[in-house]
């Protein structure tokens, strides 16, 4: 199994935090510019992206495992205040969330 599945209605992401594979809409996408870490809120920014849930628990987790260097094949540290800030703000105007 090679475990790409293709699925053209809801395209898959796997979030570098909890490596889980999620809906693409789901996940925040993350590009690396001038060294910071910056999330792409309207999906335009080029370059690579990384995939993460717009959660503290998974950007913590990612931070940990190092996978934005790995993700952005740099050595860091980078930036992450920018990110930290609009995950802190998704995840308290996401508590509604069923
Ligand atoms: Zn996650």
């Amino acid at each position: 199994m090679s475990g790409r599945m293709r699925d053209r209605a809801c395209p898959q992401r796997t979030c570098v935090g909890c490596r889980e594979r999620s809906d693409k809409r789901r996940l925040l996408r993350v590009v690396l510019i001038g060294g910071s870490l910056i999330p792409d809120l309207r999906g335009r920014l080029p370059g690579r992206g990384a995939y993460v849930h717009p959660v503290p628990a998974c950007l913590e987790q990612a931070v940990r495992r190092r996978a934005f260097n790995r993700a952005f094949r740099g050595p860091g540290p980078f930036d992450l205040q920018e990110l930290r800030e609009t995950v802190e703000r998704a995840a308290t105007t996401a508590q509604a969330t069923p």
